[in-house]
């Protein structure tokens, strides 16, 4: 059995900066991830031609804890200023995704490993995963979309604190809908590519990667309303659906290929306000997530910035208890 002092469930933004915070302060942590690839909705389909963003497209900065970082990600070259005055949008310079492995870069990490349990073992913490693997460790971060980490640890034998825990079953999440289309023909958009004004009914934002400087040929995502989205059962129809809404902006004639991406929890409808929540007896078992949001959080739901701050904040909640 493979001993840590941190384990980190999902190797999404929150996980990821979480387990970087930790081992810069010489903690033994390990990255636990049920895809081939870290990120979660940092992600980035990649196609012959080119990429696109299908999850997070974007990120703005309201606090000095992510501004820093992004000063160090901008020296870099990982991420560049995309369009935006108040809130500047940035995004990274090869997909959100490259984002997200330049960060995990070096840490330990298992990827297509699904972890089916969490229990207690005399101090420690025991994960199993599915194909019956564990991992032994001091502490843990979970850090799935909420309603997964309540399944996850509802049937743990760790003695769960009854309001946090109900804290966390308040947390829902809606789905959204990305159709991804390549194009032989550029369709008429921004010169950032990216539009969320005046579109048809149930369609939040068209992205065309080509101006985002991503693809070298029109590679559209477009994204339906998490209320389209709840309402429409996923099926066969559902690209032609999405094609039928946006056809007024998009020429479908001459289409190269298509891809439906479906997010069950893109975004909480319902957060929690503290950036993470110790849910068991001992202190032992901690979650985080983008949904867990500080007090006073200035824009007041999950993206980008309160996955980083959720993932900041209780990496230092271990290291202060430490
Ligand atoms: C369609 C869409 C568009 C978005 N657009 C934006 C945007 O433009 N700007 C912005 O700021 N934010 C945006 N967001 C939100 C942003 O992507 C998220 O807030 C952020 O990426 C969440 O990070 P996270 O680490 O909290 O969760 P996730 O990224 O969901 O990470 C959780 C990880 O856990 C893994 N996992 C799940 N179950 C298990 C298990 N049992 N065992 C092991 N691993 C498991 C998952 O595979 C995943 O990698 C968007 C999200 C979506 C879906």
């Amino acid at each position: 059995m493979q001993k840590y002092d941190v384990a980190i469930i999902g190797a999404g933004l929150s996980g990821i900066v979480a387990a970087r915070k930790l081992k810069q302060a010489g903690a033994s942590v390990l990255l636990l991830e049920k895809e081939q690839t870290v990120g979660g909705r940092l992600a980035t389909s990649i196609t012959a031609e080119g990429k696109a963003d299908i999850g997070a497209q974007f990120f703005t900065v309201r606090t000095e804890e992510l501004q820093q970082e992004v000063e160090g990600w901008l020296e870099k070259g990982w991420v560049k200023r995309w369009f935006g005055e108040d809130y500047p949008r940035y995004t990274s310079v090869d997909g959100m995704s490259s984002l997200a492995c330049r960060l995990a870069e070096g840490m330990d990490c298992v990827t297509s490993t699904m972890i089916t349990a969490v229990n207690a073992q005399d101090s420690h913490i025991v994960l199993h995963d599915s194909s019956g693997s564990l991992y032994k460790c001091k502490r843990v971060v979970c850090t799935l979309p909420a309603p997964l980490t309540v399944n996850l640890i509802g049937k743990s034998s760790l003695g769960l604190k009854v309001e946090a825990y109900q804290k966390l079953k308040e947390i829902q999440f809606q789905p959204t809908y990305v159709g991804v289309f390549q194009l032989e023909r550029s369709p008429y958009t921004p010169e950032s590519g990216h539009i969320d004004k005046q579109l048809p009914a149930d369609v939040e934002r068209i992205v065309d990667h080509q101006k985002k400087g991503i693809s070298k040929t029109p590679l559209m995502s477009v994204y339906m309303t998490a209320d389209w989205s709840v309402s429409h059962e996923s099926s066969e129809s559902t690209l032609k659906m999405i094609k039928n809404k946006t056809s007024p902006y998009l020429d479908f004639r001459k289409l190269i290929s298509e891809q439906l991406e479906i997010w069950p929890y893109a975004q909480a409808v319902t957060t929690c306000p503290h950036s993470f929540l110790e849910i068991d007896n001992r202190g032992k078992l901690l979650v985080a997530g983008d949904a867990f949001l500080r007090p006073g959080d200035q824009a007041g739901k999950t993206r980008f910035e309160s996955a980083f701050l959720s993932g900041h904040d209780a990496a230092n909640h271990i290291l202060s208890d430490s």
